[in-house]
């Protein structure tokens, strides 16, 4: 199994779904080899681009995708979901003389069922087009990841991702509500919407969420949406130290409370985001309260008082409404991997009793990477139970060829996934696993790991499905 050693894939392939929608050009085939991995980018830029795939397939619809996979798994060829491209672990391109699905073109949105609070969209709908046409009917799906231009429904839904609202609105497995999923050997699978929830066998849907395109390629999801918010509220404080910050989210959740936004800056991140109203040395606050007036305000009275009470001071909603306007300009991060310099995210999550020695360990082990000049995290994605850490690193390779960099990029991520495996935590909050995380797995998920090889197995024999994603 691997790349066709018969007949050019590109050939059969057009003959299957038609030849309109079969590319092999060379500018194609670059476009499809990575997807927004960091890694990939400054290889890329330092002479070592991606290995191409062999052609692109714009599937028209589930048919196309099961005529696609059945002849992938009577081949051995190699498939790859691709959606927006925007992962950043690797998890999408790379394999030479692979068959890249482009799912842009499952781009199908149907009316919302108002009645069940229900919207169903193909895999290839970018997110910010799904928001944009429930907004205009008085919806949203409250999930508001900063890929929110770049990131498909498929891609969201196979990594398992969360918005900026999250802690508010949930992630995205509180979104989904059905999926059609097309497996290895082109059965479509229709899991339905048919009622909130069910009691039949282990619930299947969830075997997709976070799959990373190695289980089956999405096709469709039924997403769950809301009545755009009566009111909000928007609300900021410094805190003399970032521990305090971490503890006033705890006690505002703890309490029952449930901002839809709670994000929490270290001095270093605070600075550098909120460079006007940051105070020296002080971690900031952000929050945000969504929904009925009454609930929104006595919201924002709790989390104040609560906030007082660790020392917090006020700074108001300006950090927030400058954060709601600059929230998705990564303009600086392109500038940057373009220059040689490696910049990076790394999320990782824990339960309160671990969160400040997690955000000490990973810290400490990132800056003791050579290269490594900047730091900072937030705290972005908070539940009763833990929060979310995300990370910002910025480093300079000792060599700015491929070899000094994969030293470097390597470096900063062993440093960081052995600190967060010794320090109790999860090693991906959720950006996924792709390629960069694969080592770690074992050490997540134990003898769950086997079970994942087992039914990667069944659902998918010959492995055509993203080989060296997601599984070591
Ligand atoms: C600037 C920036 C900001 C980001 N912010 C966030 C954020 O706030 N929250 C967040 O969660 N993530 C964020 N990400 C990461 C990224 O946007 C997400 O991982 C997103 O889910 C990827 O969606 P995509 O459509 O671009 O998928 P791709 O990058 O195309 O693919 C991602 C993975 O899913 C698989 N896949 C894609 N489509 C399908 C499908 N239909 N069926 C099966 N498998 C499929 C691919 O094979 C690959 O393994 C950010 C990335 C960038 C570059």
């Amino acid at each position: 199994m691997a790349e066709s050693a018969g007949p050019d894939p590109a050939v059969v392939l057009a003959e299957l779904v038609g030849g309109e929608r079969v590319a092999s050009d060379p500018d194609t085939l670059a476009r499809f080899s990575r997807d927004h991995w960091p890694l990939a980018i400054l290889l890329e830029g330092a002479g070592r681009p991606a290995d191409r795939p062999a052609c692109v397939v714009r599937p028209r619809h589930a048919g196309d995708v099961a005529a696609v996979l059945r002849w992938a798994s009577e081949t051995g060829v190699w498939v790859i979901p691709y959606g927006g491209g925007s992962g950043v672990c690797g998890g999408a391109g790379g394999v030479r003389g692979a068959v890249v699905l482009d799912l842009r073109s499952l781009g199908r949105i149907l009316e919302p069922d108002r009645d069940a609070l229900l919207v169903r969209a193909e895999a290839g709908v970018l997110w910010a087009d799904l928001e944009r046409q429930l907004t205009e009917r008085g919806f949203t799906t409250g999930h508001y990841p900063q890929s929110i231009d770049l990131a498909t429904v498929g891609g969201l839904v196979a990594t398992g991702s969360s918005g900026q609202f999250s802690t508010g609105y949930g992630s995205i497995e509180d979104r989904v509500a059905g999926l059609e999923v097309v497996l290895a050997d082109g059965t479509v699978l229709d899991l339905p919407d048919r009622a909130p929830r069910r009691a039949v066998g282990p619930e299947l849907m969830r075997l997709f969420i976070g799959s990373e395109g190695v289980l089956g390629v999405i096709t469709a999801a039924s997403l769950r949406v809301l009545p755009l918010p009566a009111s909000r509220s928007v609300y900021s404080h410094a805190f003399p130290r970032w521990e305090a910050g971490v503890e006033a989210i705890r006690r505002v959740l703890q309490a029952g409370w449930r901002p839809v936004l709670t994000r929490l800056y270290d001095p270093l991140d605070a600075a550098r985001s909120f460079p006007e109203h940051a105070p020296p040395g002080r971690a900031v606050m952000l929050w945000a309260s969504e929904g009925p007036a009454e609930r929104v305000r006595a919201e924002r009275e709790a989390v104040d008082a609560l906030s007082r009470d660790l020392g917090a001071t006020e700074l108001g909603p300006d950090p927030v409404v400058h954060w709601l306007e600059h929230r998705n300009d990564v303009q600086l991060w392109y500038d940057a991997l373009a220059m040689g310099v490696l910049v990076d995210t790394i999320e990782v999550a824990a339960n309160w009793g671990r969160v400040d020695a997690l955000y000490a360990a990973v810290r400490a082990a990132i800056e003791g990477v050579a290269g490594v000049f900047y730091v900072a995290c937030h705290a972005s994605h908070a539940y009763p139970q833990g929060t979310s850490l995300y990370f910002t690193l910025a480093a300079r390779p000792a060599e700015p060829d491929p070899d000094g960099i994969e030293t470097l990029y390597y470096g900063v991520w062993e440093a960081a996934m052995e600190a967060c495996v010794a320090a109790g935590g999860t090693i991906s909050h959720h950006h996924g696993v792709g390629r960069v995380r694969r080592r770690w797995v074992a050490a997540e998920l134990g003898p769950g790991l086997d079970v994942l090889r087992r039914v990667k197995q069944v659902l998918d024999p010959r492995g055509i499905l993203n080989p060296g994603v997601l599984l070591p």
